[in-house]
C-alpha cells in the first residue's frame, strides 16, 4: 500500500480492454506499473500518470499484484513464459477471456511457480468499466481478492465465485452463450423482415417489445430444469414447437435468405419427440445437450 492506503497494481495488456482498467485504476489514486508488448500503445495510460515498464520482468518486480488483460491464455504464456521466475510470490489476476480448462491450467502452472492466481471473466465492454453497470465474475485465490479488492472494486462489481479457478470463466462462457443464442435470433429476424424491404429501424420496436414479453421463459426454465419437470402446466409443448418450426426455415429459403443460424435446433426437437417427450417444454432438449 501507499501512504494514501492504494495498492499499487500491475498491469499486462492495454489493449481495448486493459487501457480502461488502467484508467479506472488511475482515476481511483491507484499506482499503477503498465506494460504492453507494443510500446505505443501505452502513451495514453503514461501521459495520465502511470508508469510505463519497458519489459515484462520489470513490470512483475514493481508490484506483487499482476493483472494480466491480454488477447488469449496462449498470449499470456507467451508473455509470461520466458520470465515466469519473476511471478514467485507474486498474486497473478487473469482478466483475459478464456475457458474453465485454460483457467485451471494457468491456476496451476502459476502455484508451481509459487504464484497465487485469481481468474476473471469481465461483463463488461470498455467504456463500462469504472461504471455500476460493470462486473467482473472472479474465482480462485480468495486471499488475492481480499489483498487486491480495493483495486478491483475500481473495474465495477465484484462477483466471487469460489476457489475452483474455473468457475468465473465457466460463468462468463455461459452468459455470453446466453447473448450469443439472443443475437443470432435477433440477426435472423432483422435478415428475414430484410428481405422484404422492411426497414431494420420500423421493424426493432416489434422484435424488442417481442424479446421482453417472451423473458418469462427464463425462470420458467430454470424451474422446470432444477424441479426435473419439464411437463406439468405446459401450454406449447415440444411436439407442437417442432411441427411449426420448419416454417421458421421454409420461410427464410422461400425469401431467399439463409436459415443457417436456426437449423441446429430442429433434429434436437425431433429427437426429443421422437423419444417420447412431445408432451414436454421445449427446455426438456436440455437433456440432449449432456453427454
Ligand atoms: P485488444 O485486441 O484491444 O488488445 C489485445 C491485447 O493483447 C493488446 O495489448 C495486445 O498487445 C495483446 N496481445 C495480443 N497477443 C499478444 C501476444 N502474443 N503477446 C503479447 N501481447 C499480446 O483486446 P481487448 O483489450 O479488448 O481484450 C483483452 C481481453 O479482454 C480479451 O481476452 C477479451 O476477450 C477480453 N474482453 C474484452 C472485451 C471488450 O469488449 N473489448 C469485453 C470483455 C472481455 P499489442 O498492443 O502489442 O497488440
Amino acid at each position: 500500500m501507499t501512504e494514501h492506503g492504494k495498492t499499487p497494481v500491475t498491469v499486462l495488456g492495454l489493449g481495448a480492454m486493459g487501457t480502461a482498467l488502467v484508467e479506472a485504476l488511475l482515476a481511483a489514486g491507484h499506482p499503477v506499473t503498465a506494460w504492453n508488448r507494443t510500446p505505443g500503445r501505452a502513451e495514453g495510460v503514461a501521459a495520465k500518470g502511470a508508469s510505463v515498464a519497458s519489459t515484462v520482468s520489470e513490470a512483475l518486480a514493481a508490484n506483487k499484484i499482476v493483472i494480466a488483460c491480454l488477447l488469449d491464455y496462449d498470449s499470456v504464456h507467451e508473455v509470461l513464459d520466458p520470465v515466469a521466475a519473476g511471478l514467485e510470490g507474486r498474486q497473478l489476476i487473469n482478466l483475459t477471456n478464456g475457458t474453465p480448462g485454460q483457467a485451471r491450467e494457468m491456476s496451476a502452472w502459476a502455484g508451481q511457480l509459487g504464484a497465487e492466481y485469481l481468474d476473471g471473466g469481465i461483463m463488461a465492454i470498455p467504456p463500462m468499466i469504472g461504471t455500476p453497470a460493470a462486473f467482473i465474475f472472479y474465482s480462485g485465490s480468495g486471499s488475492v481478492l481480499a489483498h487486491a479488492r480495493s483495486a478491483l472494486d475500481t473495474f465495477g462489481g465484484v462477483k466471487y465465485l469460489g476457489v475452483d479457478p474455473g468457475l468465473a470463466p465457466l460463468h462468463d462462457i455461459a452468459l455470453l452463450s446466453g447473448m450469443y443464442g439472443n443475437f443470432m435470433g435477433v440477426i435472423q429476424a432483422f435478415a428475414l423482415v430484410g428481405s422484404a424491404g422492411v426497414k431494420a429501424r420500423e421493424f426493432a420496436p416489434l422484435l424488442r417489445d417481442w424479446l421482453a414479453a417472451m423473458g418469462g421463459f427464463l425462470d420458467r426454465a430454470a424451474e422446470q430444469i432444477d424441479d426435473g419437470d419439464y411437463v406439468t402446466g405446459v401450454v406449447s409443448n415440444i411436439a407442437m414447437q417442432a411441427g411449426a418450426y420448419p416454417n421458421l426455415l421454409k420461410a427464410a429459403e422461400e425469401q431467399g435468405i439463409s436459415a443457417e443460424l436456426l437449423t441446429p435446433l430442429q433434429p434436437l426437437m425431433d429427437k426429443r419427440v421422437a423419444a417420447g417427450h412431445g408432451a414436454e417444454d421445449l427446455i426438456g432438449v436440455i437433456e440432449l445437450l449432456k453427454k
